[in-house]
């Protein structure tokens, strides 16, 4: 059995097409920076996701920006 379990953290994201808010699961143990995409619940629009883990508050920070931006 291992000890130790990884932090699975719920975070949520702001659809950057509808504003729908969102939650996706990231870990740490995948990596302090993670690039991923997400439907959006609200529109079904692909956010892509660039989330970074700050240490100083222990959660990852997002930047999300629409997939068919531009
Ligand atoms: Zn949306």
């Amino acid at each position: 059995m291992c000890p130790y379990t990884p932090p699975t953290m719920n975070q949520f994201y702001i659809c950057d097409a509808c504003g729908e808010e969102n939650e996706i699961n990231l870990e740490l143990t995948d990596g302090d920076h993670q690039e991923l995409s997400s439907e959006c619940e609200g529109c079904g629009r692909v956010n892509l996701i660039s989330a970074s883990f700050n240490y100083d508050i222990n959660e990852f920070e997002l930047e999300v920006s629409a997939d068919d931006a531009g």
